[in-house]
């Protein structure tokens, strides 16, 4: 039985631990030059949100010396030592092209020609395209533009004036950096949001999972409001719209992840951080929102997500995939035989723990079922 796994981040190592630990030959192509790509390009300030003890991959936890809250350095070190303590050893510089259905198995046709295997398993992660919101004048803007993606520090666009669009985790953790480091810093949200405490009780927000299990994710979210609404207030105290719908129902019914705050609202209240509604049109440097509103930019940092589309790269298997091109089913049988996706659904308690759930469940049906 050989495997092969497309992509080396948390995802990709943990699936490809899993499949070693049943036996399995198995081989990671990565296209980037080293494990945990994307958490060498976060920005320099981040720290999982998603406490420690349950952010570790299958088989190998997270030393304790990380602290509650393991920072970006700590994530990439543990990256690199997950793969040596499993003798993982990815083909860097390769990247996958497509994976096509052969009489047996599958074949992956990549940057380095082309690979054979009974079963193969996605793991790009759910962040391989940055999605850039299309405002109208964007492209006539006499500032500068960038993704959340290209952000490291705030260095270069302080002092400034910088419009923030897109109230994420991504969204909310950047204007707050630059914040912090003197910059004007206006947030544009465009829709309702949820918004949670890093932790209630002391204990890690992403741990309140243990209520879902035992009661419906509505009557979940119900327990929690009260809970919620004296700890951080509402989103409109904030010049916010309330999502209208928990934070588990938002999760389970749209994928979308609530914003986990780490004192953004704390700096909007100080009047730090301008709320502003979403983006009308551009003009120049003048951003005009939906409501009239008017605001001259310096810069504009969209922190507006990724989108995953991975109809190019399954170009004879479309059955596996949404008409947007996202996987269907992840961590389960695709409904192709020895095809998986693994890490792309999105989880209320943290991706990390999901990958390390998914990558287990691949390999035990490549392992049990030959995955064929
Ligand atoms: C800013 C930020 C903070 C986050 N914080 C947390 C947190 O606190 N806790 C938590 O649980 N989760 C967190 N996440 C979510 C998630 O855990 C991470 O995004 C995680 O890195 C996802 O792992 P992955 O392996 O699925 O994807 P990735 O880490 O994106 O890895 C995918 C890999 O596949 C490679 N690849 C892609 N396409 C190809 C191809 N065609 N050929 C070969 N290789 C390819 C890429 O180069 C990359 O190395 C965070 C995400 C972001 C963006």
């Amino acid at each position: 039985m050989r495997a092969i796994v497309i992509g080396a981040g948390p995802a990709g190592l943990a699936a490809a631990a899993c499949l070693v630990r049943q036996g399995v030959e198995t081989r990671i192509l990565e296209r980037s030059d080293a494990v945990g790509s994307s958490w060498r390009n976060h920005y320099g300030r981040l720290h999982l949100h998603t406490a420690r003890g349950r952010s570790g991959l299958p088989h190998h936890p997270m030393p304790d010396r990380y602290g509650q809250y393991p920072s970006r350095t700590d994530m990439i070190e543990y990256l690199e030592d997950y793969a040596a303590h499993f003798g993982l050893e990815p083909q860097f510089g390769v990247s996958v092209a497509a994976v096509r259905p052969a009489e047996a198995g599958w074949v992956v046709h990549h940057s380095g020609g082309e690979d054979r295997a009974d079963a193969v398993v996605f793991a790009t992660g759910l962040n391989g395209t940055p999605f850039r919101a299309e405002l109208p004048g964007i492209d006539g803007f006499s500032g500068r533009v960038l993704h959340s993606s290209d952000y490291d520090a705030p260095d270069d666009l302080t002092p400034g004036r910088v419009l923030v669009v897109g109230f994420g985790n991504s969204g909310g953790e950047i204007a707050l950096d630059l914040a912090e480091a003197g910059a004007e810093v206006t947030l544009s949200v465009r829709g309702p949001v949820n918004i949670l405490p890093k932790e209630i009780f002391g204990l890690p927000i992403t741990s309140m999972g243990l209520l879902r299990k035992i009661f419906s994710y509505r009557v979940a979210d119900a327990i929690t409001a009260p809970v919620l609404r004296a700890k951080i207030g509402r989103p409109e105290d904030y010049g916010l719209q309330s999502a209208g719908k928990g934070p588990a129902a938002q999760v389970i019914e749209d994928g979308r992840i609530p914003l986990i705050d780490i004192g953004t609202l704390g700096a909007i209240r100080d009047g730090k951080i301008t709320v502003r509604p979403g983006v009308d049109r551009i003009d120049g440097d003048t951003v005009h929102f939906v409501d009239g509103e008017t605001g001259a930019f310096d810069a504009i940092l969209l922190a507006t997500g990724y989108r995953v589309d991975l109809r190019a790269m399954l170009p004879d298997t479309p059955q596996v995939l949404s008409a947007a091109g996202k996987p269907l089913v992840s961590g389960g049988e695709s409904g192709a035989p020895g095809l998986f996706f693994c890490s792309y659904k999105a989880s209320a308690e943290g991706q990390l723990r999901q990958s390390g759930m998914e990558a287990e469940e691949i390999a035990r049906l490549v392992g049990t079922q030959g995955g064929v």
